[in-house]
């Protein structure tokens, strides 16, 4: 089987881009392009009938929001606000018109509370389940885009809202993409990196870890579980693993974490559960010591 990450790491020791105007590549929530002097923030999603949704449960108008919420995720990961989508999908052939009009009012439903139109797209049908894929394209709302690998050594971690749980919750399928809060967060403090938490926390701080070359202890205490995963076997462990949680992930320097912290600025909280630290290892810091999620094994070329 393909490991996700290790294709995307494959496909970047071949992609040689023209930094100027290519400033991001392959590997972070979304790509950056220079158009007229401008930065241009890109990213795409796909949403597939059996793998990000159950159709037959959550019906076609929340697989719908799922597909350009997730697309939202990702320019607000990158410190951006959405311009606009292009929205494809494949349907399967026994989908009815009322079914395909839910589908579209749910993209509408996501995009219309961020001001992102949907400006083009295609249609297909097929003898296999509903396949939905959300380009969108958007701007930063700073001078520069947040990257996953702008983490420096004694940086505060902050996470917003609570983890885990998400498939129990509905949370996976009904997020409020953080678009306002990474407004917020960008315009307020210097942020230096940030990611959406789709596949887990673990695995989303190692890749800013790893993008950034360090690494982080994280506080288990600390961490913000949400109620979903607070009623498991354990919840630190849902809250470390789950994923789909769509909160942003974010470090800044220790002394603006703690005006951050202090000013509490979003609706949402805002909660500090580690630092970042030179080596290249992600330990969790908690009752029974500490314990290595990640060690980076090797050499990495970074370019
Ligand atoms: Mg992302």
């Amino acid at each position: 089987m393909v490991e996700e990450f290790s294709f995307i790491n494959w496909i970047r020791g071949r992609t040689d881009l023209d930094a100027e105007n290519f400033p991001v590549g392959p590997g972070d929530d979304c790509a950056v392009m220079r158009v007229g002097g401008q930065l241009l923030l890109v990213t795409t999603d796909q949403c597939c009938d059996g793998v990000h949704f159950v159709l037959q449960q959550c019906g076609a108008r929340q697989a719908g929001y799922k597909g350009m919420a997730r697309s939202l995720s990702d320019i607000a990961a990158m410190g951006g606000e959405p311009m606009a989508a292009v929205a494809t999908v494949a349907m399967p052939r026994g989908m009815d018109d009322s079914q395909a009009e839910q589908l579209y009012l749910g993209l509408r439903c996501a995009g219309d509370a961020f001001r992102c139109p949907i400006i083009g797209g295609d249609v297909s049908v097929w003898n296999n389940p509903l396949l939905l894929t959300v380009t969108m394209l958007g701007r930063p709302v700073a001078a520069k885009p947040i990257l996953r690998s702008g983490a420096v050594t004694g940086d505060a971690i902050c996470v917003t809202g609570s983890l885990g749980g998400s498939q129990v919750s509905g949370k996976h399928l009904s997020f409020t993409p953080r678009i306002e809060e990474a407004r917020e967060l960008v315009f307020r403090y210097p942020i230096h990196a940030m990611i959406d938490i789709s596949d887990g926390l673990a695995s989303d701080l190692g890749h800013i870890c790893r993008e950034s070359a360090a690494g982080a202890d994280l506080w288990a205490e600390a961490i913000p579980i949400s109620t979903e995963a607070a009623g498991r076997e354990d919840p630190l462990a849902a809250a470390l693993g789950d994923g789909e949680d769509y909160e942003l992930l974010f470090t800044l320097a220790d002394g603006d974490a703690k005006k951050l912290l202090a000013d509490q600025p979003l609706e949402v909280p805002v909660t500090r559960i580690g630092t970042i630290t030179a080596a290249k290892e992600l330990h969790l810091l908690g009752k029974d010591g500490k314990v290595a999620l990640w060690v980076e094994t090797g050499f990495r070329h970074r370019t």
